[in-house]
């Protein structure tokens, strides 16, 4: 487990006591960042839209039966 700053990309297993980087004292802190790449995971906002399509046309169709 490591930690990286995002100001002046910092990267090492310590930081202070206060949470603050040690090479410039900023607060950007990401945590786990021990990775290959500096690139974030990316988050799951496809499946979310996927399945909000979804529920969207159940709805959809339900009020299409309940108004025709
Ligand atoms: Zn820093």
């Amino acid at each position: 487990m490591g930690y990286q700053c995002r100001d002046c990309s910092y990267r090492g297993s310590k930081i202070t006591s206060a949470g603050r980087c040690p090479a410039c004292g900023s607060y950007a802190i990401s945590r786990g960042a021990d990775g290959a790449s500096n690139e974030e995971p990316k988050p799951r906002t496809l499946q979310l839209t996927l399945l909000l399509a979804l529920w969207a046309t159940f709805a959809g169709l339900i009020l299409f039966r309940l108004l025709s």
